[in-house]
C-alpha cells in the first residue's frame, strides 16, 4: 500500500518559513558542530530574564496557578498593562481593551485577523519584519509593500503611503522602532503618516515591540495617543520579549478599541486560549516591581548602546560598506550593494568562508543590505566585524 501524497491547503502551500529563524538555526547548527561562528543573526536579547520575574513565575507555579485562565489574560495583568499606558503615555484605557496573547507575533496576527478579510489590502512598509506579509496572506488579504531605503533613513514619507492606498486598502502596519533597520520615526513624521491613514479610514497596526529600546535620547511614540479618532482605529502591539529578555515566555499584548479587542479575544479563545497561566504572573511582576525591572532594563540599554556604537563605527570603516546609526531596537542595517553580489550570495559566502552569520536584507523586502543584530557580546562583535572586513577586502580584490 502506498502512502498518498499530502494534499496541503492554500495556506500551507503559500506560507514562507521565517528566513531569520532559518539563518539563526544554520548558525547554531554550525556552532554545535564545533565551528567558531560569530552570529549577528539573533532576534532576541542575549540577556537572561531578570530574577524577580522568574521568582514570581515560580511562586505562581508552586502556588497552583496551573489551570486555565481567562482567554484575554489574568485580570491583574490586564489592569497593570492598562496602568502602564496611563503612566508612560497618559493614555486612558480600560483593562477590557487589553488582550494578552501567546507572543507579540500572535498579537500581530490577531490584529490582522480581526480587521482584514479576503480581498483587502494591507500596506507594509519595507524593510519589514518578516512575519507581516505571511500573516496578511493567512488572513486572505494582500500585502502592498512600500520601500523606504537608506536615503530616507528607512522611513516612509506621507506621500509614499498616500500613493499606495487604493479603495481596497484596509490596514497600515507601522513598526517604530523597526526590526530590521532600528529606525525610529519622530513624532512629527508619524503624525503626518497617521493623518493620511485617517483621511482614508484605514486601521493601523502599530507594532511597538521595541518601544523601550531607544538610544540617543530618542523618545518612543505611542500612536494611539494622537487623538480619539486615531485611538479608535489603532491596534497597539507590545510585549515582554524584547524589553525584559523574555522571548521564550511567549507573552505579547495588544491595546485596541473595545470592539476589536473583543473580536481578538474571541478569535484567540478558539485558536489558543490563555497564555500559560503561571507565566502571566511573571509578566505581572515585570510591571509591578518597577524599580527592579527598571534597573535590569537600564543595564541592558547601556550594553546595547555601547555595542550599537561599536558595531556602527567598525562597519563604516570597511571600504564599500555604509551604515546608518539607528536609534532603536538592537539591529543595524548596513548597505552592501556596492559589492555586486546579491545579499543572499553575500550572506551564504560570508557564513561559509568566515563563519559569520547575518540575515540578507531581501528577507525583509530590501535587497542589498544585511541585518546585523548587536544583541551579542562585544567580543563577538569585534571578532565578527574583523572577519567581515577581511571578507569584503577579498571580494574587492
Ligand atoms: C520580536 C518581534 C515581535 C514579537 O515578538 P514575540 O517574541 O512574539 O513576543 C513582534 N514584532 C517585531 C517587530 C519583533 O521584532
Amino acid at each position: 500500500m502506498s502512502i498518498p501524497p499530502a494534499q496541503l491547503s492554500t495556506w500551507a502551500r503559500n506560507v514562507s518559513p521565517s528566513p531569520t529563524l532559518a539563518v539563526d538555526a544554520k548558525a547554531k547548527a554550525l556552532q554545535a558542530a564545533g565551528e567558531d561562528v560569530c552570529s549577528f543573526a539573533a532576534g532576541e536579547p542575549d540577556f537572561d530574564t531578570p530574577e524577580h520575574i522568574k521568582e514570581a513565575c515560580i511562586a505562581a507555579l508552586k502556588g497552583g496557578k496551573t489551570r486555565y485562565a481567562p482567554t484575554p489574560g489574568i485580570e491583574p495583568l490586564r489592569q497593570a498593562i492598562a496602568d502602564r499606558y496611563l503612566a508612560e503615555y497618559g493614555l486612558k484605557a480600560a483593562p477590557s481593551q487589553v488582550i494578552v496573547s501567546p507572543g507579540g507575533k500572535y498579537s500581530c496576527y490577531l490584529g490582522v485577523l480581526a480587521t482584514c478579510s479576503p480581498g483587502d489590502e494591507v500596506i507594509i512598509p519595507a524593510p519589514f519584519w518578516v512575519s507581516y506579509p505571511e500573516m496578511v496572506k493567512l488572513a486572505g488579504a494582500t500585502p502592498k509593500f512600500v520601500l523606504a531605503d537608506d536615503k530616507t533613513g528607512f522611513r516612509l514619507t506621507p506621500a509614499m503611503v498616500e500613493a499606495a492606498i487604493t479603495p481596497r486598502t484596509k490596514l497600515l502596519i507601522l513598526n517604530s522602532p523597526s526590526n530590521p533597520t532600528g529606525a525610529v520615526y519622530s513624532r512629527q513624521e508619524l503624525d503626518a503618516i497617521v493623518a493620511v491613514a485617517m483621511k482614508h479610514n484605514l486601521y493601523i497596526l502599530s507594532d511597538e515591540m521595541y518601544e523601550h529600546l531607544v538610544y540617543d535620547g530618542a523618545r518612543p511614540t505611542c500612536i494611539a495617543t494622537f487623538s480619539k479618532d486615531v485611538e479608535a482605529r489603532t491596534i497597539t502591539v507590545a510585549g515582554f520579549s524584547k524589553t525584559y529578555a523574555m522571548t521564550g515566555w511567549r507573552i505579547g499584548t495588544t491595546l485596541a478599541p473595545a470592539p476589536i479587542a473583543k473580536a481578538m479575544s474571541e478569535l484567540q479563545s478558539q485558536m489558543s486560549s490563555n497564555v500559560t497561566t503561571f507565566a502571566q504572573f511573571g509578566a505581572l511582576a515585570a510591571l509591578t516591581e518597577k524599580a527592579k525591572t527598571q534597573a535590569a532594563l537600564s543595564a541592558m540599554l547601556v550594553a546595547f548602546d555601547r555595542r550599537r556604537r561599536l558595531l556602527h563605527g567598525e562597519l563604516n570603516k570597511i571600504p564599500g560598506v555604509s551604515c546608518l546609526l539607528a536609534e532603536g531596537a538592537f539591529y543595524l542595517f548596513p548597505n552592501i550593494s556596492r559589492f555586486g553580489l546579491t545579499d543572499l550570495d553575500f550572506c551564504n559566502r560570508l557564513l561559509d568562508t568566515e563563519k559569520v552569520a547575518a540575515v540578507p536584507g531581501s528577507a525583509f523586502g530590501a535587497e542589498g543590505y544585511l541585518r546585523l543584530s548587536y544583541a551579542t557580546s562585544d567580543e563577538i562583535i569585534q571578532k565578527g566585524v574583523a572577519r567581515l572586513a577581511r571578507f569584503c577586502a577579498n571580494l574587492k580584490a
